[in-house]
């Protein structure tokens, strides 16, 4: 009698549940997004842009104590690596940094969630984990918002994608964490991945490169509400529409493309490291708030973020991999 009562309740519970389904789908976006918080990304950069990571200089000591933080937060929140177990690391041999001053082998760190319905399409997401080291003195040049704003931003992300999966409700396509180094020595890593990819570059959908995102523009100061988008119509209109419609239906940020202008002196699209996945073709979006009095200063420190914005922000970049994650179609470079 047991047995078959809940034979019955179930079935029910079942039928509910799939008609459902696509509302539900909708409706938990939202509840992922609401993992993302302003505390959990003050908590994670106080430690990350702190002194002992000493300014995270590509192959020095606290660049791999930068790249293990990051490497611990997967494992503890059991998001695989794409490498084998326990393995977070693209190891980049010295070789690679040939020409540099003091050449040191160096590391970008990755991590995986595996799509339900479509796993050989991959989302990357960006930011870099290394930042300029230290000064004659010893002072620290901490990057709280270059990078550690992004680095910790993707571990938001990732935690609430993997909260997903939990819940039976995965991406259909794959998502790759990915924090390169040597970005402020030359897009070292990035170059290393897109020379060295871990998934075929044809099957990369797009990149998603978060390079500060936690200031405001003293441009800004009176609409502070926004983010800079570079580079996001350059290879696909359509991905520059996802992301615009999500950001009308969930963040209501707005978006400065100003940086677009071909003529602008700054060239901001070829300077951090989507750029190595754009001249392969592959669609990105670069998300950035400008430059500050604090930039690559000892003073880039993480007590003058603003972290409300940057929860917002980084909920931006959430609901747009989302959304290219789970649509029906693959977003193509229709700009070729
Ligand atoms: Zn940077």
């Amino acid at each position: 009698m047991k047995v078959l009562f809940f034979a019955i309740f179930s079935s029910i519970v079942f039928s509910c549940n799939s008609a459902q389904n696509a509302t539900d789908q909708k409706k938990d976006n939202v509840a992922y997004a609401k993992t993302i918080t302003a505390e959990d990304l003050q908590k994670h950069l106080y430690v990350y842009a702190g002194d002992a990571m000493e300014g995270r200089m590509t192959g020095s000591k606290g660049q791999k104590l930068a790249a293990e933080y990051i490497r611990n937060f997967y494992m503890d929140e059991g998001i695989a690596s794409p490498i084998e177990k326990n393995n977070y690391y693209q190891n980049i041999p010295q070789s690679y940094f040939e020409g540099r001053k003091d050449p040191k082998s160096s590391e970008n760190v990755v991590a995986f969630i595996k799509g339900s319905e479509k796993p050989e399409e991959i989302i990357v997401i960006s930011a870099h984990l290394d930042h300029v080291g230290m000064d004659s003195k010893g002072n620290v040049f901490n990057g709280a918002d270059d990078d550690g704003s992004g680095t910790v931003a993707i571990l938001e992300i990732a935690q609430a994608f993997q909260k997903a999966v939990k819940d039976g409700n995965g991406p259909k396509r794959s998502i790759l964490f990915l924090h390169v180094t040597g970005e402020e020595i030359g897009l070292y890593g990035s170059r290393y991945y897109t020379e060295n990819p871990l998934f075929p570059l044809e099957n990369t959908v797009c990149n998603l490169n978060i390079d500060m995102i936690g200031r405001i523009d003293p441009n800004k100061k009176e609409t502070p509400n926004y983010v800079y988008l570079i580079g996001s119509n350059k290879l696909s209109q359509e991905l520059q529409d996802v992301s615009s419609e999500v950001n009308e239906k969930y963040t209501q940020l707005e978006l400065d493309y100003k940086y677009d202008d071909p003529n602008d002196p700054n060239r901001f699209y070829y300077r951090s490291d989507h750029y190595n996945f754009a001249k392969n073709n592959i669609p990105i979006i670069f998300y950035f708030n400008g430059v500050h009095e604090d930039y690559h200063k000892i003073t880039d420190t993480p007590d003058k973020i603003e972290y409300d914005l940057m929860e917002k922000r980084t909920r931006l970049i959430f609901y747009t991999a989302w959304e290219i994650a789970n649509r029906e179609k693959r977003i193509t470079a229709d700009k070729l």
